[in-house]
């Protein structure tokens, strides 16, 4: 196989109780990318469509991500990779559009090369993207867009990756609205420290919600999506949070919460009519405001990467 051509899914960190650790997979939001040998050396990106990102290698995650595999491989055949990035996840959108690249493009380089690599080892060389884009190696959203699915980042040194069970028929409804959070200023203005009582009942929640992950119980899963202690902050740099999160519920959503740094809002329902109900009741908040916005309603993708 010379040439390779595949879905990378869009991602939804945090999940409300799991901050830096949980994450999981979505299916109606991804880009594509075709991942080629090409005759020189080294690796080239060729094309980007869609987003205005760097084509320089050092510059862009995908480049980054895939020079840490061949770096590992110590690789010195006489060809080299081309890529070709369809981007439809905007970046800095908050549903893991540099974990889309990072973690596609190691996806495509290992089977071009027969899998080298397990999935574990991949989310290794796709962190090192993640560190260009956002300062350090973070694995929540590669983790889930490498294995599918709902993951838990057990710990990052050494990498251990637990992957959860899906509860059957989920569906997310995710709104971005069209304003500019950036990274780090969604990281500074979280407290460094973090009340004991607060504490407890956000390990509660995230404990509560793997048990309802492998029990497929959809309440007590509703009854965990609740975050004491990021976004009660984060939730002032998104207009409206509350209002979209109240119009959620109110429409049936078993959760709603900020995925990932925002500004992109995630909610979860039961089956894909709610999930539409939900998406019409949280328009409704931004239509008002004139805030403009994009809305997707998508299974969770329990594969991750797709060959296409
Ligand atoms: P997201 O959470 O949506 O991935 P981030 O803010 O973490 O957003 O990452 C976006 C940053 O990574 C931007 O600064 C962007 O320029 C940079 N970047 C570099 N290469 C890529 C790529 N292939 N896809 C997306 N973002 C990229």
């Amino acid at each position: 196989m010379d040439e390779i051509k595949i879905f990378a899914p869009a991602t939804v960190a945090n999940i409300s109780c799991g901050f830096d650790v949980l994450g999981c997979c979505l299916d109606a939001i991804g880009d594509e990318m075709i991942i080629r040998k090409s005759p020189a050396k080294g690796v080239k990106i060729t094309k980007i469509i869609g987003e205005n990102l760097p084509l320089e290698t050092d510059k862009n995650v995908a480049g980054v991500a895939a020079l840490a595999l061949l770096d590992k491989l110590n690789f010195n055949e006489n060809f080299g990779f081309e890529i070709e990035i369809y981007k439809n996840i905007k970046p800095g959108s908050g549903v893991g559009s540099s974990a889309a690249s990072a973690a596609g493009v190691v996806f495509a380089i290992n089977e071009l090369l027969g899998k080298p690599f397990t999935k574990l080892e991949l989310i290794e060389f796709a962190r090192e993207g993640e560190r260009l884009a956002c300062g350090s190696p973070i694995a929540d959203n590669v983790a889930p867009a490498i294995f599918g699915g709902f993951t838990l980042v057990k710990s990052t040194n050494p990498l251990k990756i637990i992957e959860l069970p899906t509860l059957k028929g989920l569906y997310a409804t995710i709104i971005h609205p069209q304003i500019e959070i950036k990274t780090e200023d969604s990281r500074s203005i979280l407290p460094s420290k973090i009340e004991l009582s607060e504490a407890v009942k956000q390990w509660a929640n995230l404990g509560s919600l793997v048990h309802a992950l492998h029990t497929n119980d959809y309440n007590l899963f509703s009854e965990s999506l609740t975050d004491y202690i990021v976004e009660p902050y984060r939730s002032k740099l998104i207009p409206d949070f509350d209002k979209v999160k109240n119009n959620a519920l109110q429409a049936g959503a078993l959760g709603c919460g900020i995925s990932g740094s925002g500004p992109s809002i995630f909610t979860f329902s039961k089956d894909k009519q709610i999930a539409k109900n939900v998406s019409v009741a949280i328009s409704e908040v931004y239509k008002k405001i004139d805030v403009p916005f994009h809305i997707y309603i998508t299974k969770i993708n329990t594969q991750g990467i797709k060959i296409l």
